[in-house]
């Protein structure tokens, strides 16, 4: 059989696979996205930022995908599909669980910080519900004529042009192209076909997940106002956002959708807390909930509804494969390496990868220079993944101690805000490495601020110091960091009048 001839050949239909074959399908490539799943399906990785949308809203203009540009504001999204659904992101909440005990609000909210990300809520971020999203984009890729082809599974036979095998419900289609992208995620195909090495262990995060949709998980706002929290000063109300329940070695997602579901997940420390497989995932479940009872009072009544097969339960799961690009092929950001889903960086740096092949492919496909644009791609995604690295494992290590995690936001939302306003004024063009990880500065900043927060932590080391000592040690550590975030803090941070309750951090989407 003749091989069908692509331009470039996507694996993984994901939004990630999906996105990148409609922009390049807009610049004229012959394209072709094969998945070896069927949508609708679960899939995780909802919770969008700022700067995802800002990247998004670039791309369909750019690329003139207007159908792309009401998925940027949660108004715009219910207005123009209302059958796919989001869930509404204010902003970002998170609340110091102690082993134990039940959440015990304070009029000073030293244990909560709550940062804005939006002004209302037309104009705000969304929870992506994945099995909906992934396919809303799958549709749009085949009524842009681009082949989709899922259920297939596929074999490389050969490379320089790559011939593939695509054998879809036992029929077998050779297909060549010029270039291959690789968006299948953890799944890494391409890792395992050139023999690419992870080097998670040069990382600086060590954590697993337990996670899974549920319904009927009670409003954490209506629950702590009964305890006698003051949320009138939420600068939104706290569970129309990303909320994180942060634990003394891990932390729990909290991310709800328009309809009845909720995904929930815990992100824990496997220093402290390795992977038991004597215990089953659900057994390891109520085994959390046990230990946590505010959590544990959320989801009394509430009922797992997804995945199919109950929970799902991971090994460490971070990755960083040591090349991200060669001559003729590409990973996507979420199949070159991933860290941990504290703060949603995912989808973020997926859509900044897509925008990075996009102007690389625009300037040099065909051309000698796009090796060059490639290793110049990898090199991106790489200190990207060690940016993002830095400042997660940051706020792991910072979790024992609220006080010193909250600071230490700080330096991570230094980082996206400033990082948002720039490419929101036209200062950050597109194709600029996710977060400014290609900035000396940033990293001198970061590094400083990450061994300001090291001294803290060895200086007073558990909850037993006099709490003099922890009080001192933590303004200590605020001064020090405050004073290294300063030229990029353009949002308010570190403004202890506000009581860990920012309103003011948004640019806006125009
Ligand atoms: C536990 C967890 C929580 C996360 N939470 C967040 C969050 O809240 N916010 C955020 O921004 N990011 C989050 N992320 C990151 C987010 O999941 C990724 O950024 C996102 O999924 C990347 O999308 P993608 O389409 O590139 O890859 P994926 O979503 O991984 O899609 C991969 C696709 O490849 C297909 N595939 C797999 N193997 C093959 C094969 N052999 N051949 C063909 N196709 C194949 C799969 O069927 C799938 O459709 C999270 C990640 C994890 C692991």
């Amino acid at each position: 059989m003749t091989p069908e001839p692509f331009d470039i050949a996507i694996l993984g239909g994901g939004f990630g696979g999906t996105i990148t074959a409609l922009v390049l399908h807009r610049l004229g490539f012959r394209v072709i996205v094969i998945d070896r799943g069927v949508h609708p399906r679960f899939a995780i990785g909802e919770s969008s930022t700022p700067i995802a949308d800002l990247v998004l809203r670039d791309l369909a203009i750019r690329y003139d995908l207007p159908r792309l540009l009401p998925l940027v504001k949660y108004g715009t999204w219910k207005a123009a599909y209302p059958d796919v659904t989001c869930g509404l992101k204010r902003g970002f909440s998170y609340y110091e669980q102690p082993q134990g005990e039940r959440f015990a609000p304070r009029e000073d909210h030293a244990n909560e910080l709550l940062v804005a990300a939006s002004h209302d809520n037309a104009r705000s971020d969304t929870h992506w519900f994945r099995a909906d999203v992934d396919a809303f984009l799958a549709r749009e890729v085949t009524d842009a004529g681009i082949p989709y082809l899922d259920r297939t599974e596929v074999t490389i036979g050969a490379t320089g042009p790559w011939l593939l095998m695509a054998r879809r419900i036992g029929e077998m289609r050779p297909i060549t192209a010029q270039f291959l992208i690789d968006g299948t995620g953890d799944a890494g195909v391409l890792k395992g076909y050139l023999g690419l090495r992870d080097q998670a262990e040069r990382l600086k995060t060590h954590s697993r997940a337990l996670f899974a949709h549920f319904a009927g998980v009670k409003r954490w706002g209506p629950l702590i106002e009964e305890r006698g929290a003051n949320v009138t000063d939420h600068p939104f109300p706290t569970d129309d956002a990303a909320q994180h329940m942060v634990l003394p070695r891990g932390w729990m997602w909290q991310l709800r959708f328009d309809t009845d579901v909720t995904s929930l997940g815990f992100m824990l420390d496997t220093r402290h807390d390795p992977l038991d497989t004597s215990l089953s995932p659900s057994e390891e479940w109520e085994e959390w909930l046990r230990r946590f009872p505010s959590i544990a009072d959320q989801l009394a009544g509430a009922a797992l509804v997804d995945p199919p097969g109950g929970l799902r339960r991971t090994g460490r799961i971070q990755r960083w494969i040591d090349r991200a690009a060669g001559p003729d092929w590409a990973l996507l950001p979420h199949s070159a390496g991933f860290i941990d889903p504290l703060n949603s960086t995912g989808i973020a740096h997926t859509l900044c990868g897509i925008e990075k092949l996009a102007l690389a492919f625009e300037r040099s496909f065909g051309k000698p220079a796009l090796a060059d644009e490639m290793a110049t791609y990898a090199e991106a995604v790489s200190r990207e993944i060690e940016l993002i690295d830095e400042l997660i494992s940051g706020c792991f290590d910072a979790m024992p101690h609220f006080p010193a995690f909250v600071t230490w936001s700080m330096v991570y939302f230094a980082v996206v805000t400033s990082y948002e306003h720039g490419r929101s004024m036209g200062e950050i063009p597109p194709g600029t490495p996710f977060l400014g990880a290609d900035s000396e500065a940033r990293w001198s900043m970061v590094r400083g601020a990450r061994q300001k927060l090291m001294d803290r932590l060895s200086r007073i080391e558990d909850k037993a110091s006099e709490s003099s000592a922890r009080s001192e040690a933590d303004a200590w550590l605020s001064e020090h960091v405050c004073q290294a975030i300063a030229p990029y803090n353009i949002a308010g941070l570190c403004n202890p009048q506000v009581k860990n309750m920012y309103r003011y951090t948004a640019a806006d989407k125009g």
